[in-house]
């Protein structure tokens, strides 16, 4: 498959941000059905000094190839995409994202992360979030291969 040229990527204005965590709790009615957010959400806003900080995956894709069964693969839109339904959860990429980016849940045993969906910035009542293209030649990166497989 033709590597997708564009990733839209969850970027943060900390200026707007008023940490009513509404983006949180739209994140993880979309990953687990709950408006509870916190650890339930991919997207995660912490109280920095006076401001917010926002952290989520930043779609580089360094986890695609650390996954030993395939679960991980870049979407025709871009998007890292974790497959629950062949993932096994060895909590292999969760150990390895250098960000903290992939996530767990008490719920079950896949771990889940952003997909660039929007809700977060539908919900976000400030518009501090914004959904921006970037190129996936600009950001992706790799730092692993697997054995016997040459850097394309
Ligand atoms: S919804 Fe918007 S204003 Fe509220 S915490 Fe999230 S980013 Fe900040
Ligand atoms: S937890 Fe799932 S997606 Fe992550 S590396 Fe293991 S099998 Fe792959």
């Amino acid at each position: 498959m033709d590597q997708p040229k564009s990733v839209k990527v969850l970027t943060f204005y900390p200026e707007k941000c008023t940490g009513c965590k509404d983006c949180e709790k739209a994140c993880s009615n979309v990953h687990f059905k709950t408006k509870d957010g916190g650890e339930q959400s991919a997207l995660r806003i912490i109280k920095k000094g006076k401001r917010y900080d926002m952290h989520v995956c930043d779609q580089r894709g360094l986890c695609l190839d650390i996954c030993p069964v395939g679960a991980l693969t870049r979407r025709k839109n871009g998007v890292v995409w974790l497959d629950t339904k062949i993932c096994i959860g060895c909590q292999a990429c969760v150990g390895f994202c250098p960000i903290g980016a992939m996530r767990t849940s008490k719920v079950r045993i896949e771990p889940f992360k952003c997909i660039s969906c929007g809700a977060c910035v539908r919900a976000c009542p400030e518009q501090a979030l914004e959904l921006v293209e970037k190129k996936v030649a600009s950001i992706s990166q790799v730092v692993y291969h697997k054995q016997g497989v040459s850097p394309s």
